[in-house]
């Protein structure tokens, strides 16, 4: 769990003439990443497993060689067990390394070295601790299409590495940084990315979007509807400003739904006997509901959204119908809005702009940064 510090410098590449420093940073080299949470015991299977932090009288650091299987329990300790040998850790967090770099948890391989997290219910949470680039690689097969233009790949890496190294500060004591879900950002372990999208991440592999001097928490999504949305109307005060835009870009892509659901359903989701009168919606100045209103309870359109389903609720930027029995949902877009809107992002690539231009068109406050070790203060303009 050691996590290298190096001490870097922030170069300003949005306004390309001024190579000013503005900052001192830590280049975050791995990021710990929550894969998955598992019931126990579960079976490991490997080439020449370590696993850390067990005493077994007295002895530490216990190595089993040689395609073991090895079935992990806990009982208020951690329990190895390899054929009739038991091997005890009191320690809450396990560390799994292996010769070969892999180890398989019950049906999945994992990159090592993984931590096992020990929570209450005799469960553990599987814990990678992946080299930042790796990770982001992950990301984008999650996030992207790999087959989408090189210029919207590129803004895609940047802000998804962006969002990893905020996380990462904000998270620095805590034993995960990310989810590898919607949570945070979604991370796959198929290494199935195109030469393109391969491309993308490795030459931005330095380059972060910055505001106030720190690296952004990068909203993106998938189809903004024709405008982005300020964080702090999606998930309340605490959110930086990171500027809107009108986006004629999706538009080009008119994504239209409907989503139709009983009156009864709906009281039934928001805790309510029933409706006893229609829902208001409060909108924001970008024209999304901010807030809805139900028999006179304020629910903001993000919870709303999570009530009710985000495939179902596509977006906040909607207007109601209502039927007898039924409300009606007709929006625009998907997702919650806020900085890059990938479809937009892929017609601008389209249209000959380029990552550059992507990212100040949806982050118009943010600027993008080089971040170098101290020992290479090169600048790649
Ligand atoms: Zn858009």
């Amino acid at each position: 769990m050691n996590y290298l510090h190096l001490v870097t410098t922030a170069i300003c590449i949005f306004s390309l003439k001024v190579h000013a420093n503005f900052k001192t940073l830590d280049m975050p080299k791995s990021v710990r990443v929550k894969i998955a949470s598992i019931s126990l015991p579960i079976n490991l299977n490997g080439s020449g497993i370590m696993v850390d932090n067990l005493s077994l009288e007295g002895i530490k650091n216990v190595s089993l060689i040689k395609d073991d299987s090895i079935k992990i329990s806990r009982s208020q300790a951690w329990v190895v067990q390899k054929n009739s040998k038991k091997l005890k850790s009191s320690d809450p967090i396990l560390k799994l390394d292996s010769v070969s770099g892999r180890i398989k948890i019950n049906l999945f391989w994992y990159p090592t070295p993984i931590f096992l997290s020990a929570k209450n219910d005799n469960r553990a949470d599987v814990i990678l601790n992946l080299k930042l680039n790796d990770y982001i690689q992950g990301v984008l097969v999650g996030e992207m299409p790999s087959h989408w233009p090189l210029e919207a790949l590129k803004a895609q890496a940047i802000a998804a590495r962006s969002y990893a190294y905020s996380q990462l500060l904000s998270r620095k004591n805590e034993i995960f940084h990310l989810n590898a879900n919607v949570l945070d950002q979604v991370y796959s372990l198929q290494s199935n990315l195109s030469k393109e999208a391969l491309k993308a991440v490795n030459e931005t592999q330095n380059e972060f979007l910055f505001l106030n001097q720190l690296p952004l928490k990068a909203y993106y999504h998938s189809d903004c509807g024709g405008h982005t949305e300020e964080p702090s109307n999606v998930w309340g005060v605490g959110e930086l400003k990171i500027g809107t835009t009108k986006d004629h870009y999706c538009k080009m892509r008119r994504f239209e739904w409907k989503y139709k659901m009983a009156k009864q359903r709906l009281a039934q989701v928001l805790g309510l006997d029933a409706l006893n009168e229609d829902i208001k919606i409060i909108k924001s100045s970008t024209g999304r509901a901010e807030f809805v209103e139900v028999n006179g309870t304020k629910i903001s359109g993000q919870d709303l959204r999570q009530k009710i389903g985000f495939d179902k609720l596509k977006s906040t930027l909607f207007s109601l119908t209502f039927d007898e029995n039924s409300v009606t949902f007709v929006g625009r877009g998907y997702g919650h809005g806020s900085g890059l809107c990938q479809w937009g992002a892929k017609a601008m690539a389209l249209n000959g702009k380029t990552y550059l231009e992507i990212l100040r068109h949806y982050y118009p406050l943010a600027k993008v940064s080089e971040v170098f070790d101290s020992k290479d203060q090169s600048v790649k303009l």
